[in-house]
């Protein structure tokens, strides 16, 4: 009996608590969520860094584009970054494995993901006037572009770019020996004017007969990718990859010719990078001919659609 009375007395006691309890002022509700992250990969510090979304893309295109391009293209690229992004995001989610090795959505190495540079990586590289010149330029594109995406069939296209084609951009199928149906060869003739279009290197023969690993140098059939790259080229008794003989001999691109000139191996290489998909310099040329970043991204990569996400 007097247990149940020091119960009820106990109770009472802390009834003005709990009544207080249930009237305090609710916890004010969390912030709007912060936006769309991403997890970046430092490929020369082997760490990751957080990033906004916005913070991401915009040194994605410092790291990737000049910033003197037309806005238009600037925006291309952006959505190019973005849809890149994302198309990696669903790769891993779907086979957790092909992250290639490295923690994070994206890397910033350039011959594995994308170019990355913040704003004080960016100063450091180019300085302030570059800065002063450009910041705005690239955070407009970002702005104008915020959640467009390139799809194709529903989801995230592949969408790879390079700097400068070789004059026609490259069929995956002959790079990678994959097919993809957006990433087909199209006319970029307009990459003949870039600076940098043409550059030729030079192999003392030795060199060159040390680097292929055989004494007979003599080049023999050239077979042709559909953009007009080497697809293979026989040396000797041997067949070689146009991308084996780039790697070798760091060739700009697959797109060269190759002569024996006296005691000289002499490659006569056109346009830069491994020329599928958006050509950067094309882009160019094409918003500086009235182009909007859509209808850059249309032409170089047929067959996809814009959406918003
Ligand atoms: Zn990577």
């Amino acid at each position: 009996m007097s247990k149940r009375w020091i119960l009820l007395y106990i109770l009472l006691l802390f009834l003005p608590f709990l009544l207080l309890l249930l009237f305090l002022p609710q916890e004010p509700e969390p912030e709007t969520p912060p936006g769309e992250t991403v997890t970046l990969y430092r490929h020369e510090t082997g760490t990751a860094q957080v990033l906004e979304l916005t913070d991401y893309l915009w040194g994605v295109v410092a790291g990737e584009m000049p910033a003197s391009y037309p806005e238009e293209a600037l925006k291309a690229q952006t959505v190019a970054s973005y849809t890149y992004l994302l198309h990696r995001k669903n790769t891993i989610a779907s086979n957790p494995s092909s992250d290639f090795g490295h923690i994070g959505d994206v890397c910033d190495d350039p011959n594995h993901c994308k170019a990355y540079l913040s704003p004080a990586e960016a100063i450091l590289k180019w300085g302030e006037d570059w800065y002063d010149a450009s910041y705005e330029r690239i955070r407009s594109a970002v702005t104008a572009t915020a959640g467009k995406v390139l799809l194709y069939q529903g989801t995230a296209a592949n969408t790879v770019f390079h700097a400068i084609s070789g004059g026609m951009t490259e069929d995956a199928a002959d790079v990678w020996g994959a097919e993809v149906p957006y990433l087909v060869s199209v006319d970029s003739h307009w990459d003949r004017e870039a600076k940098g279009f043409s550059s030729v290197v030079t192999v003392p023969l030795t060199e060159f007969c040390e680097k292929i690993g055989q004494t007979d140098y003599t080049p023999g059939a050239t077979v042709l990718t559909s953009g007009g790259s080497v697809a293979t080229q026989v040396l000797g008794d041997k067949t070689f990859t146009g991308r084996e003989l780039r790697s070798l001999f760091s060739l700009r691109s697959t797109r060269f010719t190759l002569k024996i000139e006296g005691e000289n191996a002499v490659f006569n290489v056109s346009g830069y990078g491994h020329q599928v998909g958006m050509s950067q310099y094309g882009a160019s040329v094409l918003a500086a001919n009235g182009y909007t970043y859509d209808q850059i991204l249309a032409y170089y990569y047929p067959g996809t659609s814009l959406k918003t996400e």
